[in-house]
């Protein structure tokens, strides 16, 4: 096995800064905006760019976290019931109703974690809208899922890997292709 580093510490920043700036640009401010992330690494994307929109705009920015309790990354999502999923309180102002949310995941593939995400935050109550961010894009879809925000967009081989590590547990920040 072998790996490549596509994106740096560098990329990534300049990667979500440059989201935080579209977020903002796209939906005309963040009045009824608020950030989902999803599991382990969506949820330190959606931080960092929350701490990045507050520094833009001046404001904060709502954080909620999306876990999809028993879920593995190595089992499918459909095997998954959906009362596994619940919608925990980043602050205990956080509620999904008629709100703007903007999902963050690190690593888009065929699409089903996010069609389980959105029936997830359905069950929290009904959005006004929903928008998806990720840092990586590595196609392959099996669901009509595209993204709104896309840090870097990677074509993959099935048999690829992208390793994403983020310095709050990883230690360090860096995105790898991982060629089997
Ligand atoms: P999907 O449900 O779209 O097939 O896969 C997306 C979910 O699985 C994301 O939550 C993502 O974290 C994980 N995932 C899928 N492929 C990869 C990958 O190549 N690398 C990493 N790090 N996560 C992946
Ligand atoms: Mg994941």
């Amino acid at each position: 096995e072998s790996g490549n580093i596509i994106m740096d510490e560098s990329a990534i920043r300049r990667a979500l800064t440059r989201i935080a700036h579209e977020i903002v640009e796209k939906n005309k401010g963040i009045e009824g905006c608020a950030i989902v992330g999803i599991r382990t690494r969506g949820i330190y994307l959606a931080r960092r760019i929350a701490e990045r929109i507050r520094e833009i705009e001046g404001n904060p920015i709502g954080v909620g976290e999306l876990d999809i309790t028993r879920y593995r990354d190595d089992r499918p999502v459909n095997e998954l019931p959906l009362d596994g999923i619940v919608c925990r309180n980043g602050d205990t102002s956080f509620d999904v109703r008629d709100k703007r949310i903007i999902l963050f995941d690190d690593v888009l593939y065929t699409g089903r974690t996010i069609r389980a995400a959105m029936d997830a935050l359905m069950d929290c109550g009904r959005p006004q809208s929903i928008q998806l961010a990720v840092l990586v894009d590595r196609g392959h879809r099996e669901l009509p899922i595209r993204p709104d925000y896309v840090g870097k967009n990677v074509p993959t081989s099935r048999h690829e890997q992208i390793e994403v590590s983020l310095r709050e547990i990883d230690e360090t920040d860096c995105v790898t292709i991982l060629h089997p």
